[in-house]
Formats: structure tokens, C-alpha cells, sequence
């Protein structure tokens, strides 16, 4: 009482100080007004953004030519560099998810666009999704042939039509209509991943495989690793970030598993699997067995942990992945609402990159943490 008193009492010697105060006042309730109500429509928070990137879970040969681990380590701190200074500029998360997982696309190191595995025909069928988490407005591709890029056809499925995921020739037509770069399949060959189709036709002969068993039915050790779980022979792209408007944003796109048959589709295009983001907890790209992404639903468990249980991002995510999932099942990135960033896999490697407004910017590919 007697500090207000005071507090009162020297401002009543200064004429119109109350005047000047309740005008300040309103100018910082103005301004934090206008921070609110920017370009985005989450809650915003100046000059604060996050970015993750991957390009796929695995096993990862530790003894990778060193040229070979300097192109991943190039590759990924290029894309990284795109998602980062975009956001610096006050970019939005879609733009940065969609443009960092095009450049992932274009890269034949990855298995997303070109250079994504084969089928077991010989031939490629890729999967994309996006999701917005201001709006939780989403759009998927799954086993698209002729498509450049499939995040971007997933992001017209978001913003053009009233459904979510398009498939096969349905989404061939999708694409004819909307006008995106188109490719003939063979755009997606390289000699690593035929070779790699090689090895795993020849693995399925021998093992007189009738029905699948992991990718492309393979059971042996392969450099030591369990084929299935071999970067070789899987792997993926994804990108999720939080903008300086407050707006989260996920994006995912692969090749699938090598030998795939039967029109086979994994987590990567499904919303809630392989991809989720929600500007009330946070942005989730996975990456890894597709089928154990989809039982568990890990990207929107993810964010369900943090909305339902109130823990935190790195806890919700190492949670899913390293508790109820399995070893070696694979990895994911994630971004939450706060700018909080989590990378956790099972694998011995994960491509990975992580970059945010403070000034942090990494890429790895090795450690058990993932952190
Ligand atoms: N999740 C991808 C799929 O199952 C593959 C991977 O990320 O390794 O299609």
C-alpha cells in the first residue's frame, strides 16, 4: 500500500506524467496488437523461427567415403541454409517446408524425387504431404510417376481442391490440370538405387519370397545391417518449421522402400503417420518403416502427448520414438510452437539439420541421441 501511495505521490510532481504513461501504455498494447495480427495467423513471437530437416532414417554405414558423408553434410547445409535465411526474412513455414523439400527433391542423394528406389517393376512411385498448422489444411500424393516434385502437387491438393490425398493416375490428372513440372519416370533413375533394386530382387530369389517381408521381402544382412533397415534401400525428406509469425508447418516426400510391390504406400503422404503440424503444439516430419509409422500414428502422437499431457516436445517425441516404437524403426524431426526442436531416431543415423533464430545451425548424420 505504502509503495503505491509513493509511486502515486511522485507522479502527481510531474504535470501530465499520467498522460504520457497511459499513452505508452496504449502504443505497446497497439504494437503487440499489430505483431498478433501480421502475415500469419499464429500467435507470434518477433523474430523467432525454427527449422528441422532430414533426409531419411537408417543404418548408416559409419565407414561412408568421407566424400560421400561431405556431399550429404553439403547437401543438407545448403537446404538448410534456403529454410533458414527464408525465415530470417520473415518467410512463412509453408513456403520454406514446400521450397527446402523441392531442393531435397532435386537431389539424387536422397529417396524423394529424383533419386528416390525403385519398384520391384523396375519403375518409381513417389508420396508427398504438407500440412499448415494454423489451419490444419493438409494435401497428399501417394504413387505419382511423372510428377517433378510431389510436395508441390501435395500442397495444390491442399490449396486447391476440398480433399486431402490423391492417388495414382487420379492424381496424375490432378497434376495435368494444375500445371506442375512433369518428368518421364525415368527422370528418377540413378545407378545407387538400381543397383540397390539389384540386390534386393536377387536377395527375394533366393530367399523364394512369394510375399513381402519387409522391403522388398528381404531378410539377410547387408554390410552388416538388416537389409530393410539399410539407407540403401529406404529413406526420405521432410522439412518442418515455425515462423516468425508464430505459423508452424510440415512437409514430407519419398520414394518409398525399395522393391515395393503391390502399389504399396507408406507413412510419408499419410496426415498423422509420416506428417502433422498444429500451431498449438508443433510441426512433425518422419521418417523410417512406413508400416510401423502408420500403427502408431507418430506424428500426430506426437503432438497429442503435448496437447493432452502437457510435456514437452522432446519428451512427447523420444517418448514415441525410443518407448512404443521399436529399435531401428526409424526417426523424426519436429518443431514446437516455442521454437523447441526434437530429432530423435533408433537407426545408427538419421540425415538431419537443425537451425533457429539464436544463431544454432547443425547437420549430423551420426549419434545416438540425435539431439
Ligand atoms: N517412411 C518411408 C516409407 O515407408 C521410408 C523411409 O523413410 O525410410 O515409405
Amino acid at each position: 500500500m505504502r509503495v503505491t501511495h509513493a509511486c502515486t505521490a511522485r507522479i502527481g510532481y510531474i504535470p501530465g506524467m499520467q498522460h504520457i504513461m497511459l499513452l505508452a501504455a496504449v502504443l505497446v498494447l497497439g504494437l503487440g496488437l499489430v505483431a498478433c495480427a501480421g502475415p500469419g495467423r499464429g500467435a507470434g513471437h518477433a523474430g523467432r523461427f525454427a527449422i528441422a530437416i532430414h533426409g531419411g532414417a537408417g543404418v548408416i554405414d559409419t565407414d561412408t567415403p568421407p566424400e560421400k558423408r561431405a556431399a550429404y553434410e553439403s547437401s543438407l547445409r545448403a537446404a538448410l541454409t534456403i529454410g533458414r535465411d527464408e525465415l530470417a526474412r520473415g518467410g512463412t513455414s509453408l513456403d520454406v517446408c514446400e521450397k527446402v523439400v523441392r531442393f531435397l527433391e532435386d537431389d539424387p542423394l536422397f529417396n524423394a524425387g529424383r533419386g528416390a528406389v525403385y519398384t520391384e517393376h523396375g519403375t518409381h512411385e513417389l508420396d508427398a504431404s504438407v500440412m499448415d498448422g494454423a489451419t490444419l489444411g493438409c494435401g497428399a500424393v501417394a504413387a505419382v510417376r511423372t510428377v517433378k516434385n510431389p510436395i508441390s502437387l501435395a500442397r495444390l491438393v491442399m490449396t486447391r481442391t476440398r480433399h486431402v490425398m490423391l492417388i495414382g493416375d487420379g492424381a496424375e490428372k490432378f497434376a495435368d490440370e494444375a500445371g506442375v513440372d512433369r518428368v518421364p519416370n525415368t527422370y528418377f533413375d540413378t545407378p545407387h538405387r538400381y543397383e540397390a533394386l539389384q540386390r534386393a530382387l536377387e536377395e527375394r530369389r533366393r530367399e523364394g519370397k512369394t510375399s513381402d517381408s519387409g522391403a522388398g521381402g528381404l531378410t539377410r544382412s547387408w554390410h552388416g545391417a538388416k537389409p530393410h533397415h539399410a539407407s540403401e534401400y529406404r529413406g526420405t525428406v521432410g522439412c518442418v518449421a515455425l515462423d516468425t509469425h508464430g505459423n508452424l508447418a510440415a512437409a514430407t516426400s519419398t520414394g518409398g522402400l525399395t522393391a515395393k510391390r503391390w502399389g504399396r504406400v507408406g507413412d510419408a503422404p499419410i496426415i498423422g503417420a509420416g506428417c502433422y503440424a498444429n500451431n498449438a503444439t508443433c510441426a512433425v516430419s518422419c521418417t523410417g518403416t512406413g508400416e510401423e509409422f502408420i500403427r502408431h500414428g507418430t506424428a500426430r502422437t506426437v503432438s497429442d502427448l503435448m496437447e493432452f499431457r502437457g510435456v514437452s516436445l522432446n519428451s512427447a517425441a523420444d517418448e514415441v520414438i525410443h518407448k512404443r516404437m521399436t529399435r531401428d524403426d526409424g526417426g523424426l524431426i519436429a518443431v514446437s510452437h516455442t521454437g523447441e526442436i526434437a530429432m530423435p531416431f533408433s537407426t545408427n543415423g538419421m540425415f538431419r539439420g537443425a537451425a533457429d533464430n539464436s544463431g544454432r545451425f547443425e547437420v549430423g548424420i551420426w549419434e545416438t541421441t540425435g539431439r
